[in-house]
């Protein structure tokens, strides 16, 4: 899999991106991240992405141009499945989501910075628009990073066991069962006996009746769906 992420501000994403499953991931080949810098696609000889809003007002605008000059360029090395705008407006970013582009071979990401980007990139070349939640960020590169955090964990062989994927929070509409590890007793709080106890069974039978208990009191939206 490869994830092209278009950026005005490349630091932004690098600490993100190269550490934990992410970089075990792109040590082992499962998965090319590109950091692609816009400036490099100006025209001015200062490098110029972005420019005054038409009809007024605060706030800069990311200009069509060096956006455009990028996408072309990748466009035409290979074919790509979803070009992504992250949005503040876009569909919510759900484990459903994440695990279908997962499947995908190449995928580009388009940070939006300043005011967002001109509206007619967004009508003429993205083929999905993202928003992580109902806030807004300074720029799209940390949703970028969420985004692709999201998806590398789930490519086979990114993480140790792989079984652990599936089993946390949201994969079958359930919040993942509580976890602990050693000391079993400290300051006199205890694990559950259960999990002590060795009984493969009798633990997962426990775990499942905590992800529904915790799923019932805490989001029982999910369990409507
Ligand atoms: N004026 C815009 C917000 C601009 S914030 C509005 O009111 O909708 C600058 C950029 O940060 C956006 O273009 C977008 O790419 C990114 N961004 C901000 N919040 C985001 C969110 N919740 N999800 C995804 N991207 C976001």
């Amino acid at each position: 899999m490869r994830i092209d992420i278009l950026t005005v501000l490349p630091e932004l994403l690098e600490s993100p991106l190269n550490h934990s499953i992410v970089k075990r991931a792109r040590d082992k080949g499962l998965v090319e991240l590109n950091i692609i810098n816009l400036h490099d696609f100006a025209s001015d000889k200062y490098k110029s992405v972005d420019d005054y809003a038409f009809g007024g007002g605060a706030g800069m605008v990311m200009m069509i141009e060096p956006v455009f000059r990028a996408i072309e360029k990748l466009k035409a090395e290979r074919d790509y499945e979803e070009i992504i705008y992250t949005s503040p407006d876009g569909e919510k970013l759900t484990q459903k989501m994440t695990n279908m582009l997962s499947l995908k071979n190449n995928i580009m990401i388009l940070c939006g910075h300043y005011k967002g980007i001109d509206q007619r990139i967004r009508d003429h070349l993205i083929t999905r628009e993202i928003s992580i939640g109902d806030y807004v960020l300074s720029g799209g590169e940390i949703p970028a990073a969420v985004i692709t955090d999201a998806i590398v964990r789930l490519i086979p062989g990114a993480m140790s066991d792989e079984q652990s994927a599936l089993s946390d929070s949201f994969q079958d509409d359930l919040l993942a069962p509580p976890v602990y590890t050693r000391p079993a007793e400290f300051m006199g709080w205890r694990v559950p006996d259960v999990l002590l106890s060795g009984h493969a069974a009798e633990i997962e039978k426990w775990r499942y009746e905590q992800s529904e208990e915790r799923t019932r009191k805490i989001r029982p939206d999910l369990l409507k769906e």
